[in-house]
């Protein structure tokens, strides 16, 4: 997971972020996982499995890889996935393999992922984790930007309602919790984030070399 140092202002190597942004759906995270992206060239982003049906618009293998029941059980016990859970009543998953490969050639990674994910990434890469929780600034201006998306059913809204507040309650699962009130003030404490998470001395694997240096340099 070292990377390398073109986004470092200190040009050390470092371990790679695996940087998740979780909200209940409609809080604005996918705008800000796309502004994300276009500022940061060394970000990539982790596209999910899923068996949940295509919505208008979406692009298989960019949105998310849409699969069948039989396939994404054949991913899950061939140890495909990094993690996977059952939401809204499908089953979403982290293929492992783009992940890898991502860290590999020096990237940090993005994943738009439920709490239930950020927990287990969490057990499985621990402080290379970064959880970033994104809450909308009322329920009723959720429920306002759920209806103007326009691309779920009325019964699909109220389902993701009743879930936003169970999903709300795993508010301290996270590393930071942020009100999306206004999207780019939002997006500017995101990329605040990563950019100190990056900086953080535990991750950078070549300050040691460095202070050697400095130090035998009297
Ligand atoms: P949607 O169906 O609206 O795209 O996503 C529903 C929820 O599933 C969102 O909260 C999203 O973050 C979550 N999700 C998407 N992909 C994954 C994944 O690979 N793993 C987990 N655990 N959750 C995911």
């Amino acid at each position: 997971m070292a990377h390398g140092p073109e986004d470092d202002p200190h040009k050390f190597r470092r371990r790679g972020v695996l940087f998740v942004l979780s909200s209940p759906s409609g809080a604005g995270k996918s705008t800000i996982a796309r502004k994300l992206l276009e500022a940061e060239p060394t970000l990539g982003m982790s596209v999910s499995a899923t068996t949940r049906p295509m919505r208008p618009g979406e692009v298989d293998g960019k949105d998310y890889h849409f699969v069948d029941l039989e396939r994404f059980r054949d991913m899950v016990s061939d140890h495909e996935f990094l993690e996977w859970a059952h939401v809204f009543g499908h089953r979403y998953g982290t293929p492992r393999a783009p992940v890898d490969a991502m860290l590999h050639s020096g990237q940090d990674v993005l994943f738009d992922i439920d709490w239930q994910g950020a927990q287990q990434l969490f057990q499985i890469a621990g402080g290379d984790v970064v959880r970033v929780f994104i809450l909308p600034p009322s329920m009723e201006e959720l429920h306002r930007r759920l209806t103007s998306r326009a691309t779920d059913a009325p019964e699909v809204i109220d389902a993701r309602m009743a879930r936003a507040a169970a999903e709300v309650s795993h508010w301290d699962g996270y590393d930071y919790v942020l009100v999306n009130d206004n999207v780019d003030r939002c997006f500017e404490c995101v990329r605040t984030i990563l950019a100190a998470e990056r900086l953080k001395r535990s991750r950078q694997t070549g300050l040691i070399g460095f202070i050697r240096g400095l130090m035998t340099a009297t």
